[in-house]
């Protein structure tokens, strides 16, 4: 529904990147793809739609098919899953590479880089502090960082922004963008936080909606 809403070219999408199994990062893989069924604009469609994720992901998926028999994988194109493996290349879409690597969030969590060419783009997902994703994330032109928590963090398995600012002070990326935000930030000022963190580079709120070119 939101792909819709944003305008973006949904009937197309390739591929589906699922960096855990947390209800906020998978929850939406029934209601697509009972959507998918009966959408007059994906009957015509033969090319596959390709879930990527960390093992279990085929298990996840057919356990919320079993429920109640929801025939999900019964569509007018095929549904791929894909397990990776961390730090193992694939191909994500025809041309474009992808490198997964665990993450101190759960036990299958992941962050993924993405290369199109000479641009690449590392998203976190979730996760805790990594000296390792920093490294991950080195001189991407995009990273894309959780930033659960605004300071004191209640939990170890996520970011806080003393935490996130340190991560891309080390990965040195071309720009960086904040996302998942706790309502902790919902009082803040974006822009006045981050300016007190003197950051490298820009550092941009992810915001329901925003378009960035890379
Ligand atoms: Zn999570
Ligand atoms: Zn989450």
């Amino acid at each position: 529904m939101r792909m819709a809403h944003e305008g973006l070219d949904w009937p197309s999408l390739d591929a589906i990147w699922i960096s855990h199994f947390h209800m906020d990062h998978c929850g939406g893989i029934g209601p697509l793809l009972a959507g998918t069924r009966h959408a007059p604009q994906m009957q015509g469609r033969t090319k596959p739609l390709k879930f990527f994720g960390a093992k279990g992901l085929k298990d996840l998926i057919g356990r919320v098919i079993e429920v109640n028999n929801y025939r999900l994988f019964d569509q007018p194109f095929p549904v791929e899953i894909i397990e990776i493996e961390s730090l193992k290349k694939f191909e994500i879409v025809s041309g474009i590479e992808a490198v997964a690597m665990s993450t101190p969030h759960t036990a299958e969590s992941h962050a993924i880089r993405i290369r199109d060419g000479q641009t690449s783009l590392v998203y976190s997902a979730d996760t805790g502090f990594s000296e390792s994703l920093a490294d991950f994330a080195k001189g991407a032109d995009l990273f894309i960082l959780e930033c659960t928590f605004l300071k004191d963090k209640p939990a170890k398995k996520h970011l806080e922004l003393t935490e996130a600012i340190s991560l891309i002070r080390t990965a040195s990326p071309t720009r960086a963008m904040l996302t998942h935000f706790y309502p902790d930030w919902d009082a803040v000022d974006f822009a006045t936080e981050i300016a007190k963190h003197d950051p490298p580079g820009e550092v941009i709120e992810a915001r329901d909606g925003f378009v960035l070119n890379l």
